[in-house]
C-alpha cells in the first residue's frame, strides 16, 4: 500500500470552480494523433486518466484557421463540428474521475496557414518562424477584435465540449499572446506595443475574456513561459518572466510554467537533469495566490513531494513521465513504486510531432496504441494455451518480448551471449549523458525477476543445434545487430575501398568504441605510431547515421583527450536529432569540446594520414589530416543464428518447434523503441487469433 510520505500527492487541489482529485496533473502534449486520429487522440488521453492522472490535458488545439499549423497534428476547435469529436474525449476522460483540460491556441507567427492558406497574423509585419516563404501581416485593430472574439468563441465552445479547464496560452515562443509580449517581435506603435503593460495589454484582455465566457464552469488556465535562455534578447524569469506573473498574479485560477521555446521545455537526459526548470519557476510561487504547476521530467515521488514541500510546485506536471508510464499515479497509489517504467528523457516522443506522425515511446511501446490495436499499458490477454517460448538475445527486443509474454502466461527461457543483460541499452547507456537509457533494461529486468514462469542465462551463446535442442515451440531470435566499418550509409551506398586494405587497422568501428570506449580509438592509434604516427589523432568521426551516435563518440572521444574532426554529408550535425529537440544542444557541445566540423562532404579517399573530403554538390576535394576513422554510418542484422534455423527447418517439428520469428534489430536495425515495440508486438500476437502468428504481420485497420 502507499507510503504515507507519498499522501501529499494525493491530497485533492481546487483549481477555481473545479477540484482535481489528485497533483498529478498531465500538461498539454502533442501526441501526433490530434484531430486527424481522433480515436487514437481519445485512447491516448484516456488511458492516462485510467492510470491516475488528476488533470487530463488536450495537445495545443487551434482555435481558428488563421492557426492552421498543418502538417503537425495538433487538436483543432475551429467551429461547432469540432465539439462532437472533444466532447467524446472529455467523457472519456470523466468516465475515470479525472478533469479534462484543453489549451487553445492561437500560433501567430509560428504557423504558416499552408492548409488555410490566410496570411499568418502576428504584431507586426515579419517572416513567419518556420522555414515556409510566408509572411505575417500587422494586426490592425479591427484583426485583434477578430482575434479576442475567436479566443472567446472557441472558449465557449470548449466548455460545451465539457472540458473543466480551459487554457490561455503564451509559450513555447509558439503563439500570438506571447509573441504581442515578447519586445522582438512586437514593434507596435499603438496601445500593444512598447511598454511592457502595452505588450501585455492584448494577453489581459484574452485572459479577461476567457474568464467572463467560461469562468462560470470551468477553470482558467495560463501557460505561460518565463524564461527563454535567450539572455537579455529573450524574456527571463527574474524580468519580464517575474513582471508577467507579478501583473496577473491572481488573475487565473492556475498558473501553469515553463520555459520557452519547446526544446528548452522539453530538455532530454543528454542535456538537463529531473526537476531542471525549478531554477527558474521557483519565484512563481510567491507572486500569486492561485495554484502552480510546473514539469521537469519528475519520474520519482520523492522528487515530486520535495517540489511541492518546498514550495515550488501544487501540482506535479507532467508530459513525457505520464507517456512512458501512464499508470505512474496509480503505482505511486499501490505503494509500487518499482514498477514504475520511468521515461530516460530520450525525446523519441517529440519525434512524433515533428515528423506528424503519431508518437512512439522507447519506453512504453503501447502509446499511441491504445485505440488502434487495443493495447493497454499494463493488461495483456492471457494466451489462449500454454506455450513455451525460447527467445535468443536480451536487449530490448528481447526483454520486452519475455517480459510480455511472462505476463501472458507463457513459459519464458530467455539466454543472451554476453555477461549482462541490456544488449546495446547496457552499452549505450556508458556513453557521455545516456545513463538513464539502461532504465529500458532495469524496468523489464525487475519485472522478469518478479515473474515465477522464466528462466533467464546469460553468457550463453546459442547456436542453432542449441536451440534445437532446447525444444522450445516458439523461438524469438533477438540477436541484435553490428555497425559497419565499410562507409556503407546513405551517401555512400556501395563499400569504400579505402577503408579496408592497410587502412583497416585504423578504423575503429562504433562497436569497438561501444565495447571499450576511447581505448579502442587510442589502441589503433598507438599501433599506428608505431610507424611513427600522431597519437592524439586526429580522429575523424565520419556521421552518416545522423541521429545521435556520431555526435555522443565524438563527444567521448574528445573527452578523452583526443583531436576530434566531425565529417558529415548532412547540411548540419546530426540533422534527425531535430526531431528530439536536441540538435542546436549537440552543435553547441560539439563546439565546446573544440570539436572541428566539417558539413557536407563525403569521404573519397585515405593515403597516410591525408583524408580526402568531397564536397557532396562540386565534389571538390578537400585533404584533412586523419591518424584514425571512426565510421558512423550503418548496421547489418545479426541474423547468422536465423539463417541457420532456416536452413534446420525441415528438423523443426521433430524438436517441437511451431515457429521462428526474427525480431527486434535482428530483423532490420532501427532506433531503441523501434527494438521494445518489436518484442511487444511479437508477444502480443504469438497465438493470437486476431493477427496472423507473425511478428511481421501487422493489422492495418487501426490506422484508417
Ligand atoms: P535489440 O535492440 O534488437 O534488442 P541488441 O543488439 O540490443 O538488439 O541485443 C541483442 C542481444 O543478443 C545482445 O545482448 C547479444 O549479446 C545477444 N546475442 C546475439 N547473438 C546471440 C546468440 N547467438 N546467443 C545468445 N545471445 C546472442
Ligand atoms: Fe520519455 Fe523517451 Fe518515452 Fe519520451 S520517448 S516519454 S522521452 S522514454
Amino acid at each position: 500500500m502507499r507510503d504515507p510520505r507519498y499522501d501529499i500527492l494525493f491530497e485533492p487541489v481546487r483549481i477555481g470552480p473545479v477540484t482535481t482529485r489528485n497533483r498529478f496533473y498531465q500538461v498539454p502534449h502533442c501526441s501526433g494523433m490530434g484531430h486527424r486520429y481522433p480515436a487514437a487522440e481519445q485512447g491516448l488521453r484516456q488511458i492516462k486518466a485510467e492510470g491516475g492522472w488528476g488533470v487530463v490535458s488536450t495537445q495545443e488545439t487551434e482555435i481558428h484557421p488563421s492557426s492552421d499549423i498543418s502538417p503537425s497534428n495538433q487538436q483543432r476547435l475551429w467551429d461547432e463540428r469540432d465539439i462532437g469529436r472533444l466532447q467524446a474525449l472529455t467523457e472519456a476522460i470523466h468516465a475515470h474521475g479525472s478533469l479534462a483540460a484543453i489549451q487553445l491556441a492561437h500560433n501567430g507567427i509560428h504557423t504558416a496557414n499552408r492548409l488555410s492558406r490566410i496570411a499568418p497574423y502576428g504584431p507586426a509585419d515579419m517572416l513567419v518562424d518556420t522555414e515556409d516563404p510566408v509572411q505575417a501581416r500587422a494586426m490592425d485593430k479591427s484583426d485583434i477584435r477578430a482575434f479576442r472574439q475567436w479566443h472567446r468563441d472557441a472558449a465557449l465552445r470548449a466548455k460545451r465540449a465539457g472540458f473543466d479547464i480551459v487554457y490561455v496560452y503564451a509559450g513555447h515562443d509558439m503563439t500570438l499572446l506571447q509573441h504581442f509580449l515578447l519586445k522582438r517581435y512586437n514593434q507596435r506603435s499603438d496601445e500593444y506595443g512598447g511598454s511592457f503593460e502595452n505588450r501585455l495589454r492584448l494577453f489581459r484582455e484574452v485572459l479577461a475574456d476567457t474568464r467572463e465566457a467560461v469562468g462560470d464552469a470551468c477553470a482558467v488556465a495560463v501557460r505561460f513561459a518565463v524564461e527563454e535562455l535567450l539572455g537579455q534578447d529573450g524574456l527571463t524569469h527574474d524580468g519580464e518572466g517575474r513582471d508577467v506573473i507579478a501583473a496577473l498574479a491572481d488573475e487565473p485560477d492556475l498558473w501553469d510554467v515553463n520555459l520557452s521555446n519547446w526544446a528548452n521545455d522539453s530538455q532530454t537526459a543528454r542535456f538537463a537533469q529531473e526537476g531542471f526548470q525549478e531554477p527558474y519557476i521557483a519565484f512563481v510561487k510567491s507572486l500569486t495566490r492561485k495554484p502552480v504547476v510546473g514539469v521537469g521530467r519528475y519520474t520519482s515521488p520523492d522528487a515530486m513531494v520535495r517540489a511541492i514541500r518546498s514550495g515550488i510546485l501544487d501540482l506535479v506536471g507532467a508530459a513525457r513521465p505520464s507517456i512512458a508510464d501512464p499508470f505512474l499515479p496509480q503505482k505511486i497509489e499501490q505503494g509500487r513504486i518499482d514498477d514504475i517504467r520511468e521515461c530516460i528523457g530520450c525525446n523519441i516522443c517529440t519525434a512524433g510531432d515533428n515528423t506528424a506522425a503519431p508518437m512512439r515511446c522507447t519506453q512504453n511501446p503501447t502509446i499511441g496504441e491504445e485505440a488502434r490495436k487495443g493495447w493497454h499499458p499494463e493488461i495483456i490477454a492471457p494466451l489462449p494455451r500454454p506455450a513455451s517460448v525460447l527467445i535468443v538475445g536480451g536487449g530490448p527486443a528481447g526483454l520486452e518480448a519475455a517480459r510480455a509474454l511472462a505476463q501472458r502466461g507463457a513459459e519464458v527461457t530467455i539466454a543472451d551471449a554476453a555477461r549482462q543483460w541490456g544488449g546495446r541499452v547496457s552499452l549505450e547507456a556508458r556513453l557521455p549523458g545516456l545513463a538513464t537509457w539502461a532504465r529500458v533494461r532495469d524496468w523489464r529486468l525487475g519485472q522478469l525477476r518478479q515473474a515465477s514462469n522464466v528462466q533467464m542465462y546469460l553468457d550463453s551463446p546459442l547456436s542453432a543445434q542449441d536451440v534445437l535442442a532446447f525444444g522450445m515451440a516458439h523461438v524469438a531470435i533477438a540477436t541484435g545487430a553490428h555497425w559497419r566499418c565499410d562507409g556503407v550509409g546513405r551517401v555512400h551506398r556501395q563499400p569504400l575501398p579505402f577503408l579496408g586494405g592497410a587502412n583497416a587497422a585504423r578504423v575503429v568501428g562504433v562497436d569497438a568504441l561501444l565495447e571499450r570506449g576511447a581505448a579502442a580509438v587510442h589502441a589503433a592509434l598507438a599501433a599506428n605510431h608505431a610507424q611513427g604516427a600522431p597519437t592524439q589523432g586526429p580522429v575523424v568521426v565520419f556521421d552518416d547515421d545522423r541521429y545521435y551516435m556520431a555526435s555522443v563518440l565524438a563527444e567521448l572521444l574528445a573527452r578523452a583527450g583526443l583531436q576530434v574532426h566531425f565529417v558529415t554529408p548532412a547540411p548540419i550535425v546530426a540533422p534527425w536529432s531535430e526531431h528530439t529537440l536536441e540538435q542546436p544542444r549537440i552543435h553547441r557541445r560539439l563546439l565546446e569540446l573544440g570539436v572541428h566540423i566539417t558539413l557536407l562532404h563525403q569521404l573519397a579517399g585515405w593515403q597516410g594520414d591525408r583524408l580526402d573530403l568531397a564536397c557532396v554538390y562540386s565534389g571538390r576535394l578537400q585533404p584533412i589530416a586523419c591518424a584514425c576513422l571512426v565510421p558512423v554510418t550503418a548496421r547489418l542484422p545479426n541474423h547468422g543464428l536465423w539463417q541457420a534455423l532456416q536452413a534446420a527447418s525441415h528438423s523443426w517439428a521433430e524438436h517441437g518447434i511451431a515457429s521462428v520469428e526474427r525480431i527486434g534489430d535482428c530483423l532490420a536495425p532501427g532506433i531503441i523503441a523501434a527494438a521494445n515495440y518489436a518484442g511487444h508486438a511479437y508477444a502480443r500476437s504469438l497465438l493470437s487469433v486476431q493477427v496472423a502468428e507473425s511478428a511481421c504481420a501487422t493489422s492495418y485497420d487501426g490506422y484508417r
